[in-house]
């Protein structure tokens, strides 16, 4: 399937050249997709350019919101999209005082299989297409009113550095400014860690705020919870994200979930403090959100608070998450999981 969306300005520009069409039909058409107006709705564009793209399979609409859960405890609002083939994925809408944070996906499913993710726990379906990735933000803007998304995360299924074509053409999309025109400090990238792929991103010109799962300070620990450190080391990575910041002069960001026992330990926080010092960093704890599958728990207040205390004591520049929306499965991936197994087991 192909949509409108997928298509940065570059590329429908090229389309409307080809096709003999005046450049400004090309601005118009991507001013509308990214408002999420159907061909219907295109009131200023001729019947024959819009039969031109549909012709050749453009679609209007990549995403479809289907669920709205909304929290009594701070209003954060948990999403369910469908894809146009069926598929299923999550997103969570996150109301702060400087603005509303919409956290997207870039993959059905995952195949990181980190060890405390509800998201890979099926392994990859698919990779989202730009537009779907786009479409995310254009349905929630078009359910709760034009311009509600301020801020976006990478942050939901799916590993966008595995889906980089796609994830690189959302990001000039998303960015341009006859379109939705985000600014590219309004948007961050969280990766578990493709170095090869961090550094192509910043050498590509691109230069989102980048956030690093981390979540252990040595590759021993790390690769007992994500197998993506069998294939990159500790050190490449802190090497990749210096590169980054190097590149982009852009303060790196470091996520780590505390996992009760396992990682939260004095000598972690000393560790991970050693390792982030070198360069303008930023660590960002949280404690585990639990999920049922993976048999793990988060650490408790009091040891959360001692490990960021140790990383303040080492002069490292930390903030503790808030979990948002703990009553209606904030954590990655659990939503679409039930609603998917609820659909099954119907
Ligand atoms: N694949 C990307 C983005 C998706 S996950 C990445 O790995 O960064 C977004 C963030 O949530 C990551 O930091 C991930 O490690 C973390 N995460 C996943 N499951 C979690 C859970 N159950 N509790 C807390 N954080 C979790």
């Amino acid at each position: 399937m192909k949509f409108l969306q997928d298509l940065t300005y570059e590329k429908l520009s090229e389309m409307a050249a080809q096709a003999g069409l005046p450049a400004y039909r090309a601005a118009q058409l991507f001013g509308w997709a990214a408002r999420g107006a159907s061909y219907a709705q295109m009131s200023n564009v001729p019947q024959k350019v819009k039969e031109f793209f549909i012709a050749a399979g453009y679609l209007d609409t990549p995403v479809r919101i289907i669920k709205k859960i909304t929290s009594a405890l701070d209003g954060t609002v948990k999403l369910l999209y469908a894809l146009q083939d069926g598929n299923v994925i999550e997103g969570v809408l996150m109301k702060y005082k400087y603005g509303n944070t919409l956290c997207v996906s870039t993959q059905v499913g995952c195949r990181m299989n980190c060890a405390f993710c509800a998201s890979g726990l099926d392994g990859l379906v698919r990779n989202l297409q730009a537009g779907e990735i786009l479409g995310q933000i254009i349905a929630v803007n078009g359910e709760f009113g034009e311009n509600t998304v301020h801020n976006v995360v990478l942050m939901g299924s799916g590993e966008p550095l595995d889906n980089y074509e796609n994830t690189a053409d959302f990001l000039r999309n998303v960015s341009d400014p006859r379109g939705l025109n985000i600014s590219k400090r309004s948007i961050s990238l969280s990766t578990c860690g493709l170095c090869d792929k961090i550094k192509r991103l910043c050498d590509e010109g691109f230069s989102p705020t980048l956030t690093i799962s981390l979540h252990a300070p040595n590759d021993e620990l790390r690769k007992t919870i994500m197998p993506i450190a069998q294939r990159y080391g500790v050190k490449e990575l802190i090497s990749a994200a210096q590169h980054y910041f190097n590149v982009t002069k852009r303060r790196v960001i470091f996520e780590y979930s505390l996992i009760d026992g396992l990682n939260d330990t004095p000598e972690c926080a000393r560790e991970l403090a050693r390792l982030v010092r070198g360069f303008p960093t930023h660590v960002n704890l949280i404690a585990l959100n639990s999920v049922k599958e993976r048999g793990l728990s988060g650490s408790s207040a009091a040891k959360v608070d001692k490990f960021k205390k140790m990383l303040e004591e080492e002069r490292v520049s930390v903030t503790l998450r808030r979990s948002m929306g703990a009553d209606i499965e904030g954590a990655c991936g659990q939503l679409r999981r039930k609603f998917v197994k609820g659909a099954e087991e119907q």
